[in-house]
């Protein structure tokens, strides 16, 4: 591995930048400014990245949900459950998690509440209502979730 100071001219010489002269490869090896390029950042950011992202998997792993403590049943209708539904799922699904804004749903339930639009916006009022009592105030919810799904006129 090479010296971080250790340029390569386009004339094919050496220059260290530290002595700032035409050097030879041998000099190189006994400076004693000799410094090598930290590999050691990449290797840390990748840690980081994989620590980051079990650290989302152990947020999924722990959900727990504010509307109920029975995870086991659909919320709905009372079946077996399937899913953990982020109540706002998409761009804030992991504030979902995070705060807990999560519902158990059996199958057939969680695939209405994809696609019926008024039962997520019943569920997205009471999940920014349920913020509002025990959270925060709404101007601190519109500040993490960039919407304000209480409209008042
Ligand atoms: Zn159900
Ligand atoms: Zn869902």
């Amino acid at each position: 591995m090479n010296c971080i100071y250790l340029k390569q001219k386009i004339n094919h010489n050496l220059e260290c930048k530290k002595q700032n002269k035409i050097i030879n490869i041998k000099d190189c090896n006994s400076c004693k400014f000799k410094e090598y390029k930290k590999q050691i950042t990449v290797l840390n950011q990748y840690r980081k990245k994989i620590k980051k992202s079990s650290n989302v998997a152990n947020l999924e792993r722990k959900r727990k949900s504010v509307f109920t403590d029975d995870l086991e049943h659909c919320i709905l209708c009372g079946s077996k459950k399937d899913n953990l539904h982020e109540i706002f799922f998409g761009k804030n699904r992991l504030n979902s998690i995070k705060y807990n804004l999560v519902i158990p749903l059996c199958f057939n339930c969680h695939q209405e509440m994809h696609i019926n639009k008024e039962w997520q916006e019943f569920w997205h009022i009471k999940g920014q209502l349920y913020w509002e009592r025990f959270i925060g105030s709404r101007f601190e919810f519109i500040k993490v979730f960039r919407e304000n799904y209480i409209l008042t006129n």
